[in-house]
């Protein structure tokens, strides 16, 4: 799970890392309001579930409280473009507005889990505020890294080092110190797969801070965190994700036309191949569960056929713990409900299939039977192209 800038910055301040002072606006006056009482410059933040939105015009520097009243009013609203949004952007519905920093120098520092080493992995560099996968790439050397023991931690001598390597010094490294190992409380205490702050910066009156605040939270993780959960923006996730999130379904949209309907992760991750093995692109990813009830296969289908793009779609399952008789059952309930005009593909082995496909045959659905997966999938994706 993602949250926003601003909810990552209040955890952060939370746990003893510097951040600016700040606060959040819906309306352009609230903005101006925020920016009074601030006082001095600010800089005016749009919130998305995205980065680069300083190239993208999402942030902007404003002098006085009519400034940063007119730059809300510009990023307020707007589909916000950015290499990380999809195409069309996404719209812009609350503003950070914090005190403007004057930055001397522009720091990364960065905590995810290194799953090759099966611990955490902490990453620091003076080339902060571009994009890190660039560095990485071009100038590997430019990153420092540490690997915390699993038991022990973040040792201070492992942060002094991080600390020395962000080129820090006297006073700031101090700071860089003490802002590295209370973000790895943060880290460690709420569960994250990610913590990213890029830039952390070293104002020109010496203080060190994080300018910007990325965390992600492991999903498998949230049920000991209510208070993770409140904030979820669901504005900012694909409708369906969150529709399938709401019956307990694996379900991942991706760009193609084949609605793939498939029980287990291994098997699904093997259609999508086999879907493109004979020639299509998936629609989807979506595991419905060993054991998933004929209510879920019902949400399930609806949720694959409300998807504009799905022009076939490839049931493929193997019946074990879900029977191949209540999957029919699912699907059956589902398109008597929906209409269904679009074709469908079935692949079923398992228990009791003989009664599932006999259920489905009587059903009067426009249902295709496939011999196998191969089958099955150059099936679906004929029906997909049109032409069949
Ligand atoms: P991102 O583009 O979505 O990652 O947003 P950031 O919060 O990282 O901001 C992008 C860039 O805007 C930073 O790297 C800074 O160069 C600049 N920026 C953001 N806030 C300030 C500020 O208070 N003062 C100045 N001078 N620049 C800022
Ligand atoms: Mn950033």
């Amino acid at each position: 799970m993602k949250v926003h800038e601003y909810q990552a910055k209040a955890l952060l301040r939370e746990f003893g890392v510097a951040v600016p002072k700040g606060d959040v606006a819906d309306t352009p006056a609230q903005a101006k309001e925020i920016a009074q009482r601030l006082g001095g410059r600010t800089v005016v933040k749009a919130q998305v579930h995205a980065g680069g939105r300083g190239k993208g015009g999402g942030i902007k520097l404003a002098d006085d409280p009519a400034g940063a009243e007119a730059a809300a009013k510009q990023i307020l609203g707007m589909m916000l473009k950015t290499p990380q949004t999809p195409p069309e952007g996404i719209k812009v519905r609350t503003v950070l507005v914090e005190e403007a920093s004057a930055i001397d120098r522009e720091l990364y520092l960065s905590m995810t889990l290194d799953r090759g080493r099966s611990t955490h992995v902490v990453m620091a560099s003076q080339a902060g505020g571009m994009d890190i996968e660039d560095v990485a790439a071009k100038t590997p050397e430019k990153i420092v890294r540490e690997w915390t023991h699993p038991a022990i931690g973040l040792t201070d001598f492992q942060a002094r080092r991080l600390a020395f390597g962000l080129g820090l010094a006297g006073d700031q490294f101090r700071q860089g110190v003490a802002l590295i190992k209370a973000l790895f409380a943060l880290y460690l205490a709420k569960d994250c797969s990610l913590a990213e702050i890029n830039p952390l910066v070293v104002t020109k009156d010496g203080r060190v801070f994080a300018l910007d605040a990325k965390l992600n939270f492991d999903d498998n993780a949230l049920f000991r965190h209510k208070e993770l959960v409140e904030l979820r923006d669901v504005h900012e996730e694909d409708p369906l994700d969150v529709e399938a999130s709401k019956y307990g379904l694996n379900y991942i949209k991706l760009d193609g036309n084949v609605g793939c309907m498939v029980n287990g992760a291994g098997l699904a991750m093997a259609t999508m191949d086999i879907v493109k093995i004979a020639g299509g692109e998936p629609a989807n990813f979506l595991d419905v569960g060993g054991g998933a009830s004929p209510e879920q296969i019902e949400n399930a289908f609806r949720i694959i056929s409300s998807d504009p793009s799905v022009k076939a779609i490839f049931i493929n399952v193997f019946g074990g713990i879900l029977r191949v008789d209540r999957l029919a059952e699912g699907i059956i309930a589902a398109v008597r409900k929906l209409g269904l005009t679009l074709p469908v593909v079935l692949r079923a082995e398992g228990t009791n299939v003989e009664l599932g496909k006999k259920m489905l045959a009587e059903s009067g659905l426009a249902l295709t039977m496939a011999d196998d997966m191969g089958d099955g999938a150059r099936k679906a994706v004929a029906f997909a192209k049109g032409q069949k």
